[in-house]
């Protein structure tokens, strides 16, 4: 028999929740392209209300979609002027109120990004701890993969940028 003193998951088994996320946003040149915080030099970014900030958008409806709450465009309508042109940074921090006060935190994440240039791979680490800072989760549970489109369909021709995400929470009580 397991001694719950040696195992304290034991004597206060946590729940686990998964949630995915997905955005796109068309991309236009002369535009900045924002990854986490993160501006990467590029001849084209996202068009879009706020910075565009397609992994943080992801990320924002993965944890919402885990607490089961409705999704970044019917909370955060792009038609209300409180959330025109604010950082997405921002959208993540009442994103993660609205996950705490439901009795969940973020335990780890992980993310792909599509875009067929410019590579991101010099700025993946920087992008991840920035992720990570936001999510008050260590680097070491933050996942990122970017991808290309291969020169076809709209990431390949680099019309769009997309991103998906999948978190998990744990509760913070035992339940
Ligand atoms: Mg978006």
């Amino acid at each position: 028999m397991i001694d719950p003193r040696e195992n304290p998951d034991h004597s206060s088994p946590r729940e686990i929740r998964v949630g995915i996320g997905t955005d796109r946003h068309r991309l236009e040149e002369g535009r900045s392209l924002i990854l986490c915080g993160v501006e990467i030099p590029s001849p084209h970014g996202p068009v879009a209300h706020s910075d565009g900030d397609v992994i943080l958008h992801a990320v924002c409806d993965a944890l919402l979609g885990a607490s089961a709450c409705a999704d970044i465009g019917t909370l955060f309508p792009d038609t209300d002027p409180r959330w025109k042109d604010v950082e997405s940074s921002r959208i993540l921090a009442e994103v993660l109120t609205t996950v705490a006060e439901r009795g969940w935190k973020p335990k780890n994440v992980d993310v792909v990004v599509h875009l067929e240039r410019p590579r991101l791979t010099e700025y993946r680490d920087q992008i991840r701890h920035q992720l990570g800072e936001l999510l008050g989760i260590s680097i070491d549970s933050v996942g990122l993969k970017a991808k290309t489109g291969e020169g076809v369909g709209p990431v390949g021709e680099s019309l769009v940028i997309d991103s998906m995400a999948v978190v998990q929470l744990v509760s913070k009580e035992a339940r």
